[in-house]
C-alpha cells in the first residue's frame, strides 16, 4: 500500500487512485508496466502484468525482504501475498488459499511456481531432511504436470490446458508435510492438434515406446514419456483415415492400426473392430454388432484419442497424489494440520467464437466471483465485528442470478443441455437452443439472437448470449451437444481393458462392463464439470482467500508492448474496478496501532521520538488529529481503520520527506 517508491512509478495500490474509473486505472497500470513495476495491489489483491522478460525480483534478497513482513511494508509482490497467506496459516492456524486467475498466457502458472518457491524457501529453517524431501517432491510434481498438461498453442508457448488446484499441508511447525492435486477440465480438443508431424515422425523411430510411456521413475524421463503419450493420443487422428468401399467402411492402410495395437499392447484385429463397429443392445436384450458410417468412425476415433489422453493425465495426477499425500500424520501427536491451497485457473475467456469450453470456464469464473463476494465481504464483516467497528453496507453486484442461470436444477442451461442429451432420437444443437430459449427467455441475463427483435429476419440462430458479471459473451451452440455428451463407444473401453499392459488396464476399469451393464445415463461433461467446480468452491469456501489477478500485456509476447485495448478488456473481465470499489467502500486500510505508530511517529511532534501517552491508540489518535483526518478513520480494539487512501498517502509523503 505504501508509496514506497514515489510517484514516478505510478501508484502501488489502485485504491490510491484519485478516482476509481477505467481511465485512471489503465493509466496507472500502463505506467507501472513501462517502469517495470509488474505488480500492483488492490488492497490485499495483487494485480500482475506478464513482463515477458526475466525479472531480477525473485532472488534470496527479495525473499528475505518479504518474509514475515506486513503487506504494506514492501512494494507489491507475489511474495507479499504468499507471506500473508502463510502467516495467517501459521499464526492463526487458518486454512488459506491463493486464487490465481487470468487468461491464457497471463502468467498464472509462473506465479504459482514463484509462490510455491517462496513457501519452500521460508519453511523448514532447520533443514530437516524429511521436510526437505517433501518440499522437493511438491516442487517437482508441478514440473511433471506442466510437462504433460501443457500444449504449445498460438497464444502461449507453454500453456497449461487444465485448471489445477494444489493443497499444501503443513504441520504445527508450519513445515510442509505433503499435498494433493486436483485437475479441472483438461482441454482435450486441443490435444488432437497437438502432435506435430515432426513429433509423430520421431515416434515411429521408437522401438518400443510403451516401455517408456509407463516407466514410473524420474521427473526428467517423465517429460520424455509425456511427449510420447501426447503423440499416442494424437496418432489415431493424425495417421488414421477411413474410406467407404461398396457400402462398408474400412481403415486406410494397416500400419496405423498395427501402430496403435503396438502402443497399447492390444491385438490389431481388435483395434480394427473397435474402430469400425460398435456393440449395441437391442430392445429385446439381444446384443448385436453394428457397423459405423464413415462419419461415426471418425467421431469414435477422435473420442478415443481424447479419452486416452484424459485417462492418462488423470492417472498421472493420481500417481503424483499417491507420492505427495501426507503420510503417518497423527493429529493428536502432531497438532492441527493446516492447508494452503493454490488455484491456477483461467479467467473469463471471450474469443471471437465461444463454444462449450468457454461456457464451462466462464461459469467457473462466475462461481469464483460469487465466492469472492461472499468471502471478502464476510471477511470484512467479521473483522469489523471483531474490532467493534460499525458495519458499513457495501453496494455491489451479486452475480448469484447468473450462477443460477447456468446451474439451477430443472431450469438452468446445464439442465436443459443435459435433457437434450438424454432425449432419445435426433436432437440437434439448434433444437436444444430452442428449448433453452423457451425456458430462459425471461431471464434478464439470457438472450438469443432469435429473441432479439432486430434479428427477426434471421432464419438460423445458433447463438445465445449470457450477460456475465464481467460482460456479455455470445456462445455458438454448435457442437454443444456432442461435447456435453462426450460419448466414447464401450468397445474402445473394452479394448483398453483387455490390453496386456497392466497399467493401461488399470486406467479403464469400466471396460469390463458388458454393453447390457453399461449405464444408459452417464453424467454429461457439463454436469461432471459443474460437480467438480461445486466441490472446489466448497473447498475454497472454508479458507481465507488471497488473490492474484494476471494480465497479459500483448499478444506478441513482447516485454515492451502494452496493448491498451487488450489490457482494458482483461481489467474489465477480471472485475478489477469493482474490486477497487468494494475495497474503498469500507475501510480500505487497517493497521495495528503499534505498527502504525512505528511507521508514522516521526510525522508528529507528540510522538517523536517517543510518546508519553498511556496507550499506542492514544498516540495514533494524536497523529491522526494533527494531520486533520479524524473524520476518515475509525478506531478498533487493536487496529486503526482508514477509509480512503488519501490520508495514508499524505502520511507516506511526509514520512518520505523526513527520511
Ligand atoms: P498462464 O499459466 O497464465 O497461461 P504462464 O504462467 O505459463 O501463463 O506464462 C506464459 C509465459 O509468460 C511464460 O512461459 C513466461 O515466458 C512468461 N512469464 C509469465 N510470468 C512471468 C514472470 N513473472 N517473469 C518472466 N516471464 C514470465
Ligand atoms: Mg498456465
Amino acid at each position: 500500500m505504501a508509496e514506497l517508491e514515489g510517484l514516478e512509478f505510478g501508484k502501488s495500490d489502485f485504491v490510491l487512485l484519485d478516482e476509481v474509473n477505467m481511465e485512471q486505472f489503465m493509466e496507472n497500470l500502463k505506467l507501472r508496466f513501462e517502469k517495470a513495476r509488474i505488480y500492483t495491489f488492490i488492497g490485499e489483491v495483487v494485480v500482475s502484468v506478464n513482463p515477458y522478460k526475466q525479472m531480477d525480483i525473485y532472488g534470496k534478497e527479495a525473499i528475505d525482504a518479504y518474509r514475515g513482513r506486513e503487506l504494506y511494508e514492501n512494494p507489491p509482490h507475489l511474495y507479499a501475498v504468499a507471506d500473508a497467506a502463510y502467516k495467517a496459516m501459521k499464526r492463526r492456524a487458518k486454512d488459506t488459499c491463493i486464487v490465481i486467475s487470468g487468461e491464457s498466457g497471463a502468467g498464472k502458472t509462473e506465479a504459482s511456481k514463484y509462490i510455491m518457491q517462496y513457501i519452500a524457501a521460508i519453511t523448514n529453517p532447520s533443514q530437516r531432511a524429511e521436510v526437505e524431501s517433501v518440499k522437493n517432491v511438491l516442487l517437482k510434481s508441478n514440473c511433471v504436470l506442466e510437462a504433460f498438461g501443457n500444449a504449445k498453442t498460438n497464444r502461449n508457448d507453454n500453456s497449461s490446458r487444465f485448471g489445477k488446484y494444489m493443497d499444501i499441508n503443513f504441520n504445527f511447525n508450519g513445515d510442509p508435510t505433503g499435498g494433493h492435486i486436483n485437475n479441472y477440465l483438461l482441454e482435450k480438443v486441443r490435444i488432437l492438434r497437438g502432435g506435430s508431424e515432426e513429433m509423430l515422425g520421431s515416434l515411429h523411430l521408437q522401438n518400443d515406446p510403451v516401455n517408456y510411456v509407463y516407466t514410473r521413475e524420474g521427473a526428467a524421463s517423465t517429460f520424455y514419456n509425456t511427449r510420447i503419450m501426447n503423440c499416442v493420443s494424437a496418432t489415431p487422428q493424425g495417421n488414421l483415415q477411413f474410406e467407404t468401399d461398396s457400402e462398408s467402411v474400412q481403415v486406410v492402410g494397416s500400419e496405423a492400426v498395427s501402430h496403435i495395437a503396438g502402443l497399447t499392447t492390444t491385438e490389431p484385429d481388435n483395434v480394427t473392430k473397435s474402430l469400425l463397429y460398435r456393440t449395441v443392445a437391442t430392445g429385446g436384450g439381444e446384443v448385436i454388432e453394428k457397423g459405423h458410417t464413415e462419419k461415426e468412425a471418425c467421431f469414435g476415433r477422435d473420442a478415443f484419442a481424447k479419452a486416452l489422453y484424459e485417462r492418462l493425465f488423470c492417472w498421472i495426477v493420481a500417481r503424483i497424489n499417491a507420492v505427495i499425500e501426507v503420510k503417518d500424520y497423527n493429529p493428536v501427536l502432531h497438532g492441527k494440520n493446516t492447508v494452503i491451497g493454490v488455484l491456477d485457473i483461467y479467467g473469463f475467456e471471450i474469443f471471437d467464437n465461444n463454444s462449450f469450453e468457454q461456457f464451462c470456464i466462464n461459469y467457473c469464473n462466475e462461481k469464483l466471483q460469487q465466492l469472492f463476494i461472499e468471502l471478502i465481504l464476510r471477511q470484512e464483516q467479521d473483522e469489523y465485528q471483531r474490532e467493534g467497528i460499525t458495519w458499513q453496507h457495501i453496494d455491489y453486484f451479486n452475480n448469484q442470478i447468473i450462477v443460477d442461470l447456468v446451474e439451477q436444477p430443472h431450469k438452468g442451461i446445464i439442465s436443459v443441455l443435459d435433457e437434450a442429451c438424454l432425449t432419445v432420437g435426433k436432437v440437434t444443437d439448434t433444437i436444444c437452443l430452442e428449448s433453452m430459449d423457451a425456458k430462459l427467455r425471461q431471464h434478464p441475463h439470457y438472450t438469443s439472437r432469435k429473441l432479439t427483435p432486430s434479428d427477426k429476419t434471421m432464419e438460423f440462430h445458433r447463438d445465445f448470449r449470457i450477460r456475465h458479471y464481467a460482460g456479455d459473451v455470445t456462445y455458438s451452440v454448435e457442437g454443444f451437444l456432442d461435447k456435453n455428451k462426450d460419448p466414447l463407444f464401450q468397445d474402445f473401453k473394452r479394448l483398453m481393458y483387455n490390453s496386456s499392459n497392466p497399467v493401461l488396464k488399470e486406467m479403464w476399469p469400466d471396460g469390463q462392463l458388458s454393453i447390457t451393464e453399461v449405464t444408459k445415463r452417464p453424467l454429461t461433461a457439463a454436469t461432471l464439470f459443474k460437480n467438480s467446480i461445486v466441490a472446489l468452491v466448497d473447498k475454497l469456501g472454508c479458507k481465507e482467500p488471497y488473490y492474484v489477478r494476471c494480465i497479459k500485456p500483448n499478444e506478441m509476447k513482447s516485454p515492451v508492448l502494452f496493448d491498451d485495448a487488450r489490457c482494458q478488456h482483461q481489467v474489465a473481465y477480471l472485475g478489477l474496478l469493482e474490486n477497487v470499489r468494494v475495497r474503498r467502500a469500507g475501510f480500505a486500510y487497517r493497521q495495528p496501532y503499534a505498527r502504525f505508530l512505528q511507521r508514522y511517529k516521526m510525522t508528529c511532534e507528540y510522538t517523536w521520538p517517543n510518546h508519553l501517552m498511556e496507550t499506542d491508540r492514544e498516540a495514533v489518535e494524536a497523529i491522526v488529529t494533527q494531520h486533520g483526518f479524524q473524520d476518515d478513520v475509525a478506531y478498533g480494539h487493536t487496529k486503526l481503520f482508514v477509509r480512503t487512501p488519501r490520508s495514508l498517502f499524505t502520511l507516506e509523503q511526509e514520512r518520505a520527506a523526513l527520511i
